[in-house]
């Protein structure tokens, strides 16, 4: 498997956030979102074989919750698929954070899946997989990463049409980060403000939950590894 990082952290955006976490993050991607702030992992990495993945793995945590990100780790998914059902095996809870442009029928039942729609200033706004809507369950997250009202209509619009807070654990509406927020750890640098995002959210009685990436506000948003 090509790897660019195995870390432990806390977990920053999903129903799982502020829970300790170990990291497997993913070299390489095939979509190249507007806003994307995982832009080190389209090249290099190292190479590990799955067992290496495990061991590293289980000796930056016992157990607990793993989470496989990248990049898109389901461009890895034959080697990917077996290491995530022998950490399921294993007692870990597994998330899946994936762009949703992959087919995911094949990932392991009891991963929970934490799938992106891209909006239309992503500059990846027609990559979603409609298929996908079928692999989701009920344990599942689907997230959407906004920067201005377009992304936000097409967001609630596609919630609405699909009934996806019936069918999965958690909608989540983000506030994209500026790539340009070194240092800073506030919400002056979302691209979209989180209380405007609010507001329109309470307005049109919208099914998801405002989700802030937590770990932007707790270390350098440039910082890698957390
Ligand atoms: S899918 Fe994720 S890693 Fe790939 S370009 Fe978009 S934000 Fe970056």
């Amino acid at each position: 498997m090509q790897i660019t990082e195995i870390y432990k952290s806390i977990q920053g955006e999903s129903t799982h956030a502020g829970l300790p976490c170990v990291f497997v993050r993913l070299t390489g991607c095939n979509l190249r979102c507007a806003w994307c702030d995982s832009e080190y992992t389209f090249s290099g990495g190292h190479r590990m074989t799955p067992e290496e993945v495990i061991e590293e793995v289980e000796h930056l945590s016992p157990g607990g919750l793993v989470e496989i990100t990248g990049g898109e780790p389901m461009l890895q998914e034959r080697e990917l698929v077996p290491v995530m059902q022998r950490l399921l095996d294993d007692g870990y809870t597994v998330l899946l954070e994936t762009s949703g442009e992959r087919p995911l029928a094949r990932v392991p039942k009891g991963v929970v899946k934490i799938v992106d729609v891209k909006c239309p200033n992503s500059g990846e706004g027609d990559s979603f997989d409609m298929e996908n809507l079928e692999a989701l369950d009920s344990g599942d997250e689907v997230r959407f990463v906004l920067s201005d009202r377009a992304d936000y209509e097409f967001a609630r619009d596609f919630v609405a049409r699909h009934g996806l807070a019936h069918k999965v654990n958690a909608v989540l509406f983000s506030p994209a980060f500026s790539k340009e927020a070194g240092g800073a750890r506030d919400t002056s640098h979302c691209l979209l403000d989180p209380r405007e995002l609010a507001e329109w959210m309470l307005a049109d009685h919208v099914p998801a939950r405002l989700s802030l990436q937590m770990h932007k506000f707790i270390w350098d948003p440039a910082m890698k590894g957390v």
